[in-house]
C-alpha cells in the first residue's frame, strides 16, 4: 500500500476590507509553490485587535466571494460569521480540526506584519498545537521579532513544504511572495479622496464597492 501525505490546507483569516492583490496573488504563489490542497479565505465577522471595519462582515464575505471566485482551490469560508463574538484564530482552528480531523496539515497564513503581532493573539502559544504557520513577506524592513516571539519562534522553523506535508501542525515557515506594497488602508483612503484604486484589486471588486458607494 502506497501512503499518499495528504496535501496541507492552507487559511488565509483577515479583515478584507477590502480583498486586494495583495492578499490573491501571494496566497495563489503559496497555493502552487506549497502543493496545497487548497485555501480557504475565512473573513472576520469582529476583529480582535482593530477597531470596526468600514463594511459590514457580509459585505466582505460577498467581495471575498467576488474575488476568489472561479479561482480552482480558492474557498470562501464564512464560518467566523457564523460564530458570536470577536473572531480568535484559536476558535477557527479548532473548528476546522473538528471538520477536516486530526491527521490532515493545517497551515495558518499570515503576512510579515501580522506574524510579528502574534504574540497579542488569543491563546497564541496554542495555535501551533492546532496549525503550521506560514508567513509571507510583505514589502518594508524586515525589523527583529520581540524576543518572546522570537523564542517560539526560532524552535519551530521549518524551510519546505515536505516538512508541511510530515506532520498536521506545529512548524513556521517564512515563504517568499510575489512583493506587492498593496494595503486596504490605502484603498480606503483613495476612495475616501475621491481617487482611484484600480489595478490594485479586482474589477470585480471594485465595481462592487463603486455600486454600493462603499468608502466614500
Ligand atoms: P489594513 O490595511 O486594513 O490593515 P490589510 O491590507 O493588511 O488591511 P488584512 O485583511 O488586515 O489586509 O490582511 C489579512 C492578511 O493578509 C494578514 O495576514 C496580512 O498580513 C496579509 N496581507 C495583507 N496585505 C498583504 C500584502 N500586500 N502582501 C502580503 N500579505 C498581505
Amino acid at each position: 500500500m502506497t501512503l499518499i501525505a495528504p496535501r496541507p490546507i492552507g487559511i488565509l483569516g483577515g479583515t478584507f476590507d477590502p480583498i486586494h492583490y495583495g492578499h490573491l496573488r501571494p496566497a495563489l504563489d503559496l497555493l502552487e509553490e506549497l502543493e496545497l490542497a487548497e485555501i480557504r479565505f475565512v473573513p472576520c465577522r469582529i476583529p480582535a485587535h482593530r477597531g470596526t471595519p468600514q463594511m459590514t462582515a457580509e459585505q466582505r464575505l460577498t467581495l471575498v466571494q467576488l474575488a476568489t471566485d472561479g479561482q480552482p482551490g480558492f474557498i470562501t469560508d464564512d464560518r467566523e460569521l457564523r460564530r458570536e463574538g470577536l473572531s480568535y484564530m484559536f476558535d477557527t482552528l479548532v473548528s476546522l480540526r473538528e471538520d477536516f480531523g486530526d491527521e490532515i496539515p493545517l497551515c495558518l497564513i499570515v503576512g510579515t506584519d501580522a506574524f510579528r503581532e502574534l504574540h497579542t493573539w488569543h491563546r497564541w502559544r496554542e495555535l501551533p498545537k492546532l496549525a503550521h504557520i506560514v508567513v509571507m513577506q510583505r514589502p518594508g524592513l524586515l525589523k527583529p521579532l520581540v524576543p518572546v516571539l522570537e523564542a517560539f519562534t526560532t524552535p519551530r522553523l521549518i524551510y519546505d513544504r515536505f516538512a508541511l506535508q510530515r506532520k498536521p501542525a506545529g512548524g513556521i515557515l517564512f515563504q517568499p511572495v510575489t512583493q506587492l506594497n498593496i494595503s486596504a488602508t490605502r484603498i480606503r483612503a483613495l476612495l475616501a479622496r475621491g481617487q482611484s484604486p484600480r489595478y490594485l484589486l479586482p474589477e470585480a471588486v471594485l465595481a462592487y464597492i463603486h455600486a454600493q458607494a462603499l468608502y466614500r
